[in-house]
Order: structure tokens, then sequence, then C-alpha cells
């Protein structure tokens, strides 16, 4: 009885949602798919695009949005973050010594903070690299049922590392993750793909917080193994390299993504081309750390070599972009880089990329590393209802597209309203 009872208002609560079909009207709207729309409606059915076309009548009993002094986007891909790197800022405390004494369900409930901003930049959906005792997999699921508001996540669990792991001082590294040889990696790659993870994260290389260094650690042999792994189980790897060595033997290995590598070489570069591999550089990660130093502790001699690593950083985005190499833009985000995701966007214009490029990046490119290409990164009939209204023409600066977030729609619910707030 109280079973049937329970069935009924579940069911009453879903065609509740069901019902709201939505029309927005929108002043301009860069679809994702190549055109540039003026004065038109997009309706949105439950979490859904149904249709994009010239303003007209709504549908009768649609819900109407007025956006119409704002320029529409696809809701945004931030292709590298740790959602659950979190620091509430108590004097005297370190990021990195706090987020190893916090437990890992107060981790997953202080994170809604990261993940609420992080949507308020106008990313809707992240792919989360690297976590502790499967936080990221708690938090994507509870976001996924609607227990907790944030971008939608594509997770990685633990990633992979070598036993001798980068230093954050204040940092203990957590057992799981850790692979020495070939038997050793499928191991993990395993556990990540039992446990839930979508995608598999490999640190390729030292070089991490306050360390630049990038030595290679895992051989070719085991990125290989890895990358064969994950692609068996239709996963894609994503390896992290600061340096060249790891950067090149990933990509031959079959990385579907390098991460942060500076100093790659021509040959390198001319492969990912050649294969596809995409390449996220995090530039704007180390501004982050530099302007921040004073919260991590670190010395104006670790600012100085950071700002010459985003030098190095920045000259090998801008030879990759030359030679044809797909970018995605991830921001690397931890702790209070939240809310700065698509920071990212502004390196990559001066790397070389015209506007609409760089926020190519962050959706059909994001969507495309993921396997999403046919459900996110672009407004069009039967995609996911991810919206951003933002004010100003992104195809002329996008700094509009950093700045002035007015709006976020994720999955047919607005998530982000700021339309009223008086200029
Ligand atoms: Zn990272």
């Amino acid at each position: 009885m109280s079973k049937t009872l329970f069935g009924v208002a579940l069911i009453a609560l879903a065609s509740h949602a069901v019902a709201a079909t939505q029309y927005l009207r929108i002043g301009k709207l860069i679809d994702g798919k190549g055109k540039v729309w003026t004065n038109v409606a997009v309706v949105v059915e439950n979490d859904r695009i149904r249709g994009v076309e010239p303003e007209g009548p709504p549908p009768s009993g649609a819900d109407v949005i007025d956006l119409r002094r704002y320029t529409g986007i696809p809701g945004m891909i931030d292709a590298h973050t740790h959602m659950t790197y979190y620091w509430d800022q108590t004097p005297g405390t370190t990021p990195w010594a706090q987020a190893s004494a916090l437990q890992s369900s107060v981790t997953v409930f202080l994170s809604q903070e990261n993940a609420r901003k992080t949507l308020e930049t106008g990313v809707t959906t992240v792919r989360d690299l690297g976590s502790s005792e499967y936080a990221d997999i708690a938090m994507r699921d509870l976001i996924n049922r609607g227990a907790m508001a944030g971008p939608r996540m594509f997770v990685s669990g633990y990633g992979l590392g070598i036993t001798r792991r980068h230093a954050r001082p204040g940092y203990v590294f957590p057992p799981g993750g850790t692979a020495d040889g070939v038997a050793e990696v499928l191991r993990v790659v395993r556990q990540q793909v039992a446990a839930g993870a979508d995608v598999i994260k490999m640190y390729g290389s030292t070089g991490s917080a306050q360390d630049v260094s990038g030595f290679q650690t895992f051989t070719f042999d085991e990125i290989k193994a890895a990358a064969d792994a994950a692609h068996g189980f239709g996963r894609k790897l994503a390896v992290h390299s600061y340096g060249s060595d790891g950067a090149r033997d990933a990509v031959r290995a079959g990385a579907d993504s390098i991460e942060h590598a500076t100093d790659m070489d021509e040959q390198t570069i001319a492969e990912m081309a050649r294969r596809g591999t995409f390449y996220v550089p995090t530039i704007d990660h180390n501004r982050y750390y530099v302007e921040y130093r004073q919260q991590f502790g670190y010395s104006e001699e670790v600012a100085a070599r950071l700002n010459d690593y985003i030098q190095r950083n920045l000259e090998t985005a801008r030879r990759a972009h030359k030679a044809g190499v797909r970018f995605a833009m991830g921001s690397d985000a931890v702790f209070t880089m939240f809310g700065q995701n698509t920071r990212e966007l502004e390196w990559f214009v001066k790397a070389g990329m015209t506007a609409e490029q760089a926020l190519v990046t962050a959706t059909t490119n994001g969507a495309a590393l993921l396997g999403m290409e046919k459900s996110l990164g672009a407004v069009a009939p039967g995609y996911f209802a991810d919206i951003v209204a933002v004010d100003g023409d992104p195809l002329q600066d996008i700094g509009v597209v950093i700045r002035n977030v007015r709006w976020v729609m994720k999955g047919g619910k607005v998530v982000v309203d700021r339309t009223s707030v008086a200029k």
C-alpha cells in the first residue's frame, strides 16, 4: 500500500517536470554547429532541446524566458578539474594539508561550493581528473540524481601514479592509484572502471603545484597498457605530463589527451595533429598559483619558476595551435580557483586563436574529448538543454564569456540567473 503511494508520488513529481516546455527568446545565438542566429527561439522540453527556430509565437503552455538582450552559447565544458580539492580558507591552514585531513564524506559535502562556483562561470560539464576515495564518483552521482547542484561530471577516480609521487608539502598521497609495471597498471585501470570511472587519468611525469619539473615517470609500455585497457573498456585516457618526454610517449601510446605539457618537440606536435590527440595545456592554472601564492605559502622564487613555466606553456600552445592540434579548455581548477574556470580562454587567444576558435575548445571540442559530441557542446535539437546567456559578443571579445555570464541553464533547469540584477 505505502509502496504504491510512494510510486504515485514519484510519478506525479516527474510528470510535473515533464509538462514544462520552455521557450527561450534569444537575441543572438552561437549554436556550436557553426551557425550564428539572430532573434531566435530555443524550445526546451524536459532536459533536452527540441528545436531551434526563428522567433514566433510560443507553444501554448510553455514557460517563456526572455533573453533577447543576450548572446546564447552552449553550456561550456571544463576538461580538467579537481572538484573535490576543497579548502575552507581557515587562517593558519594550507590547502594541500587540509585536503588530506578531511574525511571523504566531508569533502564531498564541502565541495558543493566548488560545484556551484563552476556553474556560475557557465560551465555545465566537467571532466574531473583525479580524486581520492572516489569522492568524485559520489559527487557525480549526487549531481545526477538531483541531490546536489553542480555541473555534470565525468570522473576518473584515482589518477595512476608510480610509487614515487610528486611532492605537495603537507599532502599525504592516498594509497589508491599507485601502479608500477604493466601488470599493476592493468589492475589499477580495471579498479577505476569497476568503481565507476568514466575516464582514466595517468600521471606520466613529475610536476604539480609548486613543482614544475617534468621528468617522465611511467614508461612507454606502461602508458600503452593503460591506453589499450582504457579503450577496451570504452574509456579514454588522459595523461598528465609537465615535460616533453612523457608527452611524446603518451601520444605514441595512444593517449586521448595530453594535459599541461610544455616544450613538446615538433614530431610530437605533428603526431598529435595527425592522430587528433587533444591538448589541454591548463596554462591559467599556474597563473592562479602565482596570484594566490600566499594561500599556498609559495615563495617569490617559486612564483618565478611558475611564471617561467607559463611562458613555455604558452609558447608550446602557440606552436601546437599553428600545427593544427585540437585543443580542449581545461582549467585544472583546485581549491579557490573555482569560479575562474574559463580564464584559460584568454590564454588561447594569446596563443593565436580567434575568439571563435577559443570558444570551440570549451564547447564542441570538449564534447568530442568526452565522446559526447552528439549530446553536449551545441545548442541543437536532441542535445542536452545546456545554454549560457552572456552580455556582449563573444566573437568580438572572448572576455565576454569569462566576465559577463548572466544566466545558465543545465539540462533544462535554470541554475544561475542574474538577468534581473541592475547594471
Ligand atoms: Zn590536474
